[in-house]
């Protein structure tokens, strides 16, 4: 069977330009709203923001914030994360969950560093996904958030949703479809937002559009939102007899 071909260019009756003239005007929104949206990891140094980022894989930011202060103090560069006792880390991580596989991966993240790149946090996406445990989305806080470099933007949970409810992806199956996510965000974004933006809808994400009750008559987007109120006050089910915009999204796209 032939394979149909994407349209990027049409979400439900939407255009590539009319959606990159919303995905503006969103960020206006957002700039105005979360003037200084940013990581909400703390860190002093590229090596920690990357333990951070790894260690907040299915856990909350607060509760990585808690945890790293006595990371930090006792492992202190590459060679103290790639020399350390892997029982003695499960021990500090443990309360963020996953913590032996989160172990290895800043163990072996700090192996590489140390023995590939002099002890330092390479500041490419191809060096960075050499490291054990860091894919794009790692990747892409590094190099954002630290290096102030747009090589593409992070998808996590928030921005998945918020991603899909604002109709800036169309490619992606559901909010979890990270690659597809991005590729679209990468498309319909300018390039100097892309770290922005980011942090800006995971902002909004946690103080209004929520995965349960997002709050869209107090978000300041609802005139932007192919969603909003569509949602039926329990839970994140649209409304019966409305469509969303990913499913008019993926129908335009066949
Ligand atoms: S209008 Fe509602 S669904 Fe849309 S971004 Fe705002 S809170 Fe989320």
């Amino acid at each position: 069977m032939k394979k149909r071909k994407q349209q990027p260019a049409s979400i439900g009756r939407e255009s590539l330009v009319q959606r990159k003239k919303r995905a503006a005007a969103i960020t206006k929104r957002l700039r105005r709203q979360y003037e200084d949206a940013d990581c909400a990891l703390q860190h002093r140094s590229a090596l920690q923001l990357l333990v951070s980022t790894i260690l907040s894989a299915q856990c909350t930011d607060q509760r990585v914030n808690k945890v790293t202060p006595s990371v930090f103090a006792k492992y202190r560069n590459a060679k103290d994360f790639a020399s350390a006792d892997p029982a003695e880390m499960e021990a500090l991580i443990q309360s963020t969950g996953f913590f032996r596989n989160k172990t290895k991966s800043i163990i072996g993240a700090g192996r590489v560093i140390s023995e590939q790149f002099g002890g330092e946090v390479p500041d490419t996406m191809e060096q960075l996904l050499e490291l054990p445990g860091v894919a794009r989305k790692t990747a892409n806080v590094i190099l954002g958030t630290w290096f102030k470099k747009n090589e593409g933007v992070v998808v996590d949970t928030h921005i998945g949703r918020l991603s899909h409810r604002l109709a800036l992806t169309w490619r992606s199956k559901n909010d979890k479809d990270a690659v597809k996510i991005e590729k679209d965000l990468m498309e319909v974004l300018p390039r100097k937002d892309w770290t922005y933006v980011g942090h800006a809808l995971i902002w909004h994400g946690r103080k209004v559009c929520a995965a349960r009750r997002p709050a869209c008559d107090e978000c300041n987007l609802a005139e932007l939102c192919p969603s909003a109120f569509s949602f039926d006050g329990k839970n994140a089910q649209p409304k019966t007899g409305r469509s969303t915009p990913a499913k008019k999204s993926r129908a335009a796209a066949r």
